[in-house]
């Protein structure tokens, strides 16, 4: 750098801005920006980066410019973005910006032809031919490949994923029935896993790792989706102006009369399990605005814009219908579905109130009648049998001598409503999986010589206010982040010295002190909480404090008040804490994470639904724990921990380090079944993840717009 020339220096809002150097002094520049001359302000030396001759001009791969740093890869990705072209590499690595609005024939027939055995770099950078270097280095190298689709809410990565997958087997299928369901099981999936965000209105509330396969000719020969923990608690209870699930909607706003009248149904303001959040048909005012200011221009609100401010749940409704028929879904297992969802909305408007009783214990309000018999219809259940069993719970006694007896302890009010919600949570789950198993079995396949992965999580988020999925969100993406260092950062540069390439080293953090501090035995946040679940008397509260006792000094956890940022709320030490992730810090509001990470759905509900009338109902729980060992432990089985759970998912296993390479190996369902030992050993990485891919969202954009 030097006097004259044009450089990136720091700006308090705009990230950075264009200036020139005017004097160079010990360990700071005087810089005079180029918008305000006669203006100067001093600029650390580390921050001041060289731009390019001319920063209206871009490139195609950002390793073509001149000087690259981060300045001038986010201006020319900016300078992109404002062309249209959405797309820019770094190397192999594609960075995809949300457009917010379709661009004309970016994905149309033709340009899916156009990739097809292209190399990287012949055409201009395209999700496509990502896909088609995933395909081309399958086929040569004869393995498995995998895409990995990394980026925060909102970014793109679901719809990037869904560009992959047409792609693939638009070109590579083979012109049967297979390729189209590979494509059809998309809404479907979102149908149940999707909801309104105020990030995104259609945002994936689930992980998924679709594999497409294919025969010894390289043909496509069918699918397999793995899934990842869905968020739960959405089921019951969401944020104001978030939705639940778009299923539960749909199905209020789109079913014929005769379905509507048999499931009982009516508006979504009618069911508590949807009043709470947002029942609007259309994205609520304050999301409106938020996704206009995201758009780069008027421009951008073309007619055909704004269709994605809008969610049209009856339109869904029957393109919902339309792909479940494609993927061969008869009338009677959709209204098999369609009848627990109702059932989980009605069981949702039962209301307890107290006895009076010196028992102390809970009834249902006199209005919960006809919804107790809509939901025990729908679900196959006993009216008596449900009723008692949200309202007491079965214990196993030691009193008085009398060793083992069962007695049922009647609950409160508070306790009943838990029941309820838990018995929801886990119905719709199970129907999510059941989801999931169906849609596997529209693209069965008997030999597959390969496959490409590609896998898409629930992205990186922060909200006004961040509970417990957030934090077990950020701790998976923190999960990605670290597989993404290690694979590219690291193994990328210890190659290089391996060859002897005398490439600058780049440094970059490490985030596992931000793994260990969620994840870690005994003193991370996870076993933390789950030992205040396992206490007699767990709460929020202590659990906070407990964790900010445990890392007094952690350099990524701090106390909520101590945080700088306005945008983190004032809360106590016993109500939050704040972790610096390397997306951003976040603060965690701990109320009801105790709640949020008891999976146990007690036992004389879960032997309900398991004997249920309803065939359907009774296959959802099949393979659940009560079997008759467990059924004996009833009054013990308290508590089963979510966090936990997620801990040991597929998911977060699949980004360990140490299990990647076995996981490469495997296919993930065969992961499943792998024994231990044989999941920790360190095999030969064979198959590797060829591509990755980072979504940004316009914001992004939008923060280098004023430069
Ligand atoms: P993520 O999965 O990263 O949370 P999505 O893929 O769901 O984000 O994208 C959010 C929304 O942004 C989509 O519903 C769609 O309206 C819009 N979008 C994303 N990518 C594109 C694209 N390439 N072209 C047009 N619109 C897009
Ligand atoms: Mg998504």
């Amino acid at each position: 750098m030097e006097d004259g020339k044009p450089v990136w220096a720091p700006h308090p809002t705009d990230g950075f801005q264009l200036g020139m150097i005017v004097d160079i002094g010990a360990d700071a520049l005087t810089i005079e920006p180029l918008n305000q001359k006669g203006k100067t302000f001093l600029a650390p030396m580390n921050q001041v980066f060289p731009a390019e001759d001319d920063v209206n001009k871009h490139v195609d791969d950002n390793c073509s410019l001149m000087y690259l740093n981060e300045a001038t890869l986010l201006n020319n990705v900016r300078v992109r973005y404002s062309k249209d072209h959405i797309y820019t590499y770094v190397a192999n690595i594609l960075i995809a910006v949300n457009p917010y609005y379709d661009i004309p024939k970016l994905y149309g027939p033709d340009s899916i032809k156009s990739y097809r055995g292209k190399s990287l770099g012949t055409l201009p950078p395209h999700v496509y031919a990502i896909a088609d270097k995933a395909y081309r280095d399958m086929k040569v190298l004869k393995m498995s490949q995998s895409i990995i689709v990394s980026g925060e809410s909102g970014a793109g990565k679901t719809e990037n994923t869904k560009f992959v997958l047409r792609y693939l087997t638009t070109t590579y299928g083979s012109g049967q029935d297979i390729d189209e369901r590979i494509v059809e099981a998309n809404p479907l999936l979102e149908a149940f896993g999707n909801a309104k965000t105020v990030r995104n209105n259609n945002s994936s509330r689930f992980g998924k790792f679709v594999e497409i396969h294919f025969d010894e000719k390289n043909a496509v020969v069918g699918g397999f989706v793995s899934h990842y923990l869905l968020e739960k608690s959405r089921i019951c209870m969401q944020s104001n102006d978030e939705r639940n699930y778009h299923i539960f909607y749909r199905l209020c706003a789109g079913a014929s009369e005769d379905i509507k009248k048999k499931l009982h149904l009516g508006s979504p303001d009618s069911f508590r399990y949807l009043n709470r959040g947002c029942t609007r048909y259309f994205a609520s005012k304050d999301s409106d605005k938020q996704i206009m200011q995201n758009r780069k221009s008027p421009e951008h609100l073309k007619v055909g814009a704004l269709k994605d401010l809008l969610l049209d749940d009856q339109g869904d409704f029957n393109r919902m219908c339309v792909a479940m028929k494609k993927i061969g879904l008869d009338d009677t297992e959709k209204l098999d579905l369609f009848r627990v969802v109702a059932g989980v909305l009605h069981l949702g408007n039962i209301d307890f109130e107290e006895t009076g009783s010196s028992s102390g214990g809970c009834v249902l309000k006199n209005q919960s009648g006809q919804t107790l018999e809509y939901c025990a219809d729908l679900l196959g259940l006993d009216q008596d049998d449900l009723r008692v069993s949200l309202t007491t719970r079965v214990m196993l006694t030691t009193a008085g001598g009398a060793k083992g007896t069962v007695i049922k302890v009647p609950l409160k009010v508070e306790q009943a409503n838990n029941a309820r919600d838990a018995l929801a949570k886990a119905v719709y789950s199970r129907l999510f999986d059941h989801v999931v198993k169906r849609v596997n079995q529209c693209f069965p396949f008997e030999t597959s010589s390969n496959f490409i992965g590609v896998l898409d999580i629930a992205g990186f988020e922060y909200f006004e206010h961040n509970s417990f999925e957030q934090f077990c969100i950020n701790y998976c993406n923190e999960k990605l982040q670290q597989f993404f260092n290690e694979r590219i950062l690291k193994e990328e540069q210890e190659l290089y010295q391996r060859e002897g390439l005398g490439v600058n080293e780049v440094h970059y953090v490490d985030n596992q002190d931000c793994i260990d501090l969620v994840e870690a035995k005994l003193v991370g946040v996870l076993d933390i909480l789950d030992e205040e679940n396992r206490l007699p008397q767990p709460s929020d509260q202590h659990f906070a404090l407990a964790v900010h006792n445990k890392h007094k000094d952690h350099f990524r956890l701090t106390v909520p008040r101590k945080s700088k940022l306005t945008i983190h709320r004032n809360l106590r030490d016993d109500e939050g804490f704040i972790i610096r992730h390397f997306a951003g810090a976040v603060c965690y509001e701990t109320t009801r994470f105790v709640e949020k990470n008891n999976d146990a759905l007690h036992m004389s509900l879960e032997s309900l639904v398991c004997e249920s009338k309803d065939k359907f109902v009774r296959e959802l729980f099949e393979n659940s724990n009560t079997t008759k060992d467990s059924k004996q432990k009833a009054g013990k089985l308290s508590f089963i921990s979510v966090g936990n759970k997620f801990k040991t998912s597929q998911i977060v296993c699949l980004l360990s380090p140490e299990s990647r390479a076995v996981f490469s190996f495997y296919a993930p369902r065969i992961w499943n079944k792998l024994p231990q030992n044989l999941k920790s050993a360190s095999a030969p990485v064979l198959f590797k993840p060829s591509v990755i891919l980072f979504s940004l969202p316009p914001h992004f954009c939008h923060f280098y717009s004023t430069v």
